[in-house]
């Protein structure tokens, strides 16, 4: 019994390479963002369309799996909270291998001891979904940016200062001075 569900959109079924070096096909798919891409700040939109453009080759040891995801990014601006919304292409290269076998074919089971073991085909199926992941989270800024100088808040009221680059409180309004001082004791 596999654990790949090959209906699943992010697994790939691979028979067609029969296993032969050399053989390859591409697949160009879109599929939904599955829950959870991301990184507390920026993430995929669950369901969002991802759209990939892949390279599946057959080589000795298993089938390598090269080429673009194509997906959307919301995020907040890491200084205002402004959302802040793009487009990213990710490069994707992995090769999957053939799990290994004894003389009479038999799935011999190895004990990996690398913290990061190459992932198997299971039965001819391919789950990129550990490999987006990948990808995508170690990728994505952990201080997303809404533009490289955003001025952030004002540290008084909270106003987005982008949105008001005129932005200034009046300091002989006595409430706001008192605020300012707080803030900072150089204003007075
Ligand atoms: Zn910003
Ligand atoms: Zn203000």
């Amino acid at each position: 019994m596999t654990g790949l569900d090959p209906k699943n959109p992010l697994v790939l079924d691979v028979r067609s390479l029969q296993r032969r070096p050399g053989s390859m096909v591409t697949v160009t798919r879109s599929v939904p963002a599955p829950a959870g891409l991301g990184v507390a700040m920026a993430r995929v939109p669950e369901r969002s369309p991802i759209d990939l453009d892949l390279r599946l080759e057959s080589v000795l040891e298993g089938v390598l799996v090269s080429g673009t995801a194509d997906l959307q990014i919301s995020a907040e601006c890491s200084r205002c909270l402004e959302p802040v919304d793009w487009h990213e292409e990710f490069d994707l290269t992995e090769l999957f291998r053939y799990p290994s076998t004894d003389a009479r074919g038999a799935v011999v089971e190895e004990d990996d001891e690398s913290d990061d073991p190459l992932p198997m085909l299971e039965d001819d199926l391919i789950d990129l979904e550990p490999t987006l992941r990948d990808a995508v989270v170690l990728d994505l800024p952990l201080a997303p940016l809404c533009s490289e100088d955003c001025l952030g808040l004002c540290s008084v009221c909270g106003v987005r200062l982008e949105d008001d680059p005129q932005h200034t409180h009046d300091t002989s309004d006595p409430r706001w001075a008192a605020l300012a001082a707080l803030v900072d004791p150089d204003t007075q």
